[in-house]
This record gives structure tokens, C-alpha cells and sequence, in this order.
């Protein structure tokens, strides 16, 4: 049976750290940490996934803004919310809500985000940062995984790492931050010949395909740690009626590989909560960074 690296609880763990860090600022800083999340459109998971992030802030003590913009909305409207949110000085950190409607490209809106208030971590400079060992915020969910790792005192030197997935969203900055905790990393892709081949040489194994239940015991060595960052919605079994929901699953097939693993993720509950948490940590850091407080938080910067 595998140790069951539990994202839910440590989330709850760190939230409480970030209160105290909060409170413990509050009066140099004179106003709370701010983080504004900017929506565009109506993708209905991004709707869920804004209303999860907008409460943990409140938990915390962040004061959250949001900015929804309708689906039609020009690039240069778009950018015009994001120059307003980089110049506001109550705003430490700034999402922009991903993925976007059809006809707005990613990279150059993200590219006009303050790197300071990047609360994603996906700014080209700050992925050059990651890259090159210097402070800054990270992207949320390798951030995530790494928190994980290491409160399960998950030894990484010299292990054997394999990312499937090279994403600039998950795959690539997790490979980098394995890297540099002194793992020796493989990329996997989707053009990878025998994947099974190479994730079984892997102590850790971290998966971001996007494949839902792609990850069965065939992909895995007896003793590895596996992270599931995967997260997909199974349709409904028929047989449930009408109205019901599918099950939610990973790109791992957990039942398959839970028996001979050391440790693993569980799909929900495991790397989904840690994510929404980094996003809180990278707002709370920038937040001391400006108003120069001590960071109490730099261990949760991988
Ligand atoms: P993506 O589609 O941008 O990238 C997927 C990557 O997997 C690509 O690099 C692709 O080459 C690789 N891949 C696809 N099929 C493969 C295969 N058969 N074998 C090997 N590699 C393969 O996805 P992403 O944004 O990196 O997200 C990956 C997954 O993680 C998605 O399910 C997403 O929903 C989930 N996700 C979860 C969280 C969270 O907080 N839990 C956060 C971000 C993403």
C-alpha cells in the first residue's frame, strides 16, 4: 500500500502559515496582500476554478478582485485591464484565467503582466528564473508537486525522475525545479517511443499528459513515488440515469499502481488543492517582497 501524498490537508497546513504571515505583516505593509483574477468568457471549469481560488483567498486574508470580460472581448481591451492591474498599488498578484477564448493568444497577454505581480509564475522572465536558480515567483502547480514531495521527505538527489508531459504550463518548469533539487530528469512527450520503457526506470514519477487513466502498472517500477497532475471527468456510467456525473480520474490509473507504489497522488485531493495554494504563496511573497518584509515562505519557492 502506498503512502498517500494528501494535497487537501497540506493545503489546509499551509493556508495557516500563510494567515500568520499575513497577520505578522499587516501592520508595515498597512493594507492586506491583493491578488486580481482576470476571467475572459465563459468556460465553465475556468468558472469553478476562479470561485475555488477566490475563496481560499478569503481563508487566508487576501483581498481578491475580479475582472470578467466577455468572450468577444479585443486583445487591446484585454490589455488595457492588465496595464490597469500592473499599475494599481493594492494589487500584488495578477491570473490571468487560462485557457482563453478562441482569437486571444496566451503568450502575449501573459507577456504583459508584471513579472512582480505574476501570481502563475508563466511570465517568460520568470520561467527564465526558474531556468537560471534565481528568485521569483513559480508556476503554481510544479510548485505544488514539489511542496508535496518534500513533506513526505521524498529524497530526490540523485533519483531518478520522470516527467510525462513538457508542457510550459506543468511539464516543463517541473522537470526544471526536479533538476535543480539535484534529480536526474527525463522529458517524456507525446513522440516518445516505449513510454513504458522509460517511466519504469523512474523513483519519481510525475505525470502531466493529459490523458485520462494513460499511467497503469505497466508504466511503473515496484517503490516509486507517482504524481498524478492529471484531472479529467469520466462520462456518466449509463446506468446511473439521467443528470448524473461521471467520476473524476487522473492520467494515472490509481487502483492499478496504488498496491506496489511507495507513494501517490489521489485524483481529486491530491495536486489540484496544492496549486490554488501556490497561487496564494507567490501573492503573499510579492506582497512582502514590496512592502520589504521578511519572507518566512522562501522553502515553498522551489
Ligand atoms: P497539455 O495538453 O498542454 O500538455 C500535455 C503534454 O503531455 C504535452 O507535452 C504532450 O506532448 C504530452 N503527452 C500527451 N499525450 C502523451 C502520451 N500519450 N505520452 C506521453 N506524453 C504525452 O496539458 P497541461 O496543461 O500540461 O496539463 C496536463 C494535465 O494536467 C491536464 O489533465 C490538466 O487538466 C492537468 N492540470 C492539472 C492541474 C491541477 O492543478 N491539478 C493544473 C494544471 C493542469
Amino acid at each position: 500500500m502506498a503512502v498517500r501524498l494528501d494535497g487537501r490537508q497540506l493545503a489546509t497546513a499551509l493556508e495557516e502559515r500563510l494567515k500568520t504571515t499575513i497577520a505578522a505583516g499587516l501592520e508595515q505593509a498597512g493594507r492586506p496582500p491583493g491578488l486580481a483574477v482576470l476571467r475572459v468568457g465563459d468556460d465553465p471549469a475556468s468558472g469553478v476554478y476562479v470561485a475555488h481560488k477566490e475563496k481560499a483567498c478569503a481563508r487566508v486574508g487576501i483581498t481578491s478582485q475580479g475582472a470578467h470580460l466577455a468572450s468577444g472581448t479585443p486583445a487591446a481591451e484585454v490589455a488595457a485591464v492588465i496595464a490597469r492591474l500592473n499599475a494599481d498599488p493594492s494589487v500584488d498578484g495578477i491570473l490571468l484565467q487560462l485557457p482563453l477564448p478562441k482569437g486571444l493568444e496566451e503568450g502575449p497577454l501573459l507577456g504583459l503582466i508584471d513579472p512582480e505581480k505574476d501570481a502563475d509564475g508563466l511570465h517568460t522572465l520568470n520561467l527564465g528564473r526558474l531556468a537560471k536558480g534565481e528568485n521569483g515567483p513559480r508556476s503554481c502547480t510544479p510548485a505544488g508537486v514539489m511542496a508535496l514531495l518534500r513533506e513526505a521527505g521524498i529524497p530526490l538527489a540523485g533519483a531518478r525522475a520522470v516527467v510525462v508531459g513538457r508542457s510550459l504550463l506543468v511539464g516543463q518548469p517541473m522537470a526544471l525545479m526536479l533538476q535543480a533539487a539535484d534529480a536526474t530528469v527525463s522529458i517524456a512527450h507525446s513522440r516518445t517511443r516505449d513510454l513504458a520503457e522509460l517511466t519504469r526506470q523512474a523513483d519519481v514519477l510525475v505525470v502531466a499528459a493529459g490523458r485520462p487513466l494513460l499511467i497503469g502498472a505497466e508504466h511503473v517500477k515496484p517503490g516509486a513515488v507517482v504524481v498524478d497532475v492529471g484531472i479529467h471527468r469520466l462520462p456518466p456510467d449509463p446506468a446511473a440515469g439521467p443528470g448524473a456525473r461521471g467520476r473524476l480520474c487522473g492520467d494515472v490509473r490509481y487502483g492499478e499502481v496504488e498496491p506496489f507504489a511507495a507513494a501517490i497522488t489521489p485524483v481529486p485531493g491530491g495536486v489540484g488543492p496544492m496549486t490554488v495554494t501556490m497561487l496564494l504563496v507567490n501573492t503573499v511573497v510579492a506582497w512582502g517582497r514590496r512592502h520589504g518584509l521578511d519572507n518566512p515562505l522562501a522553502d515553498l519557492v522551489p
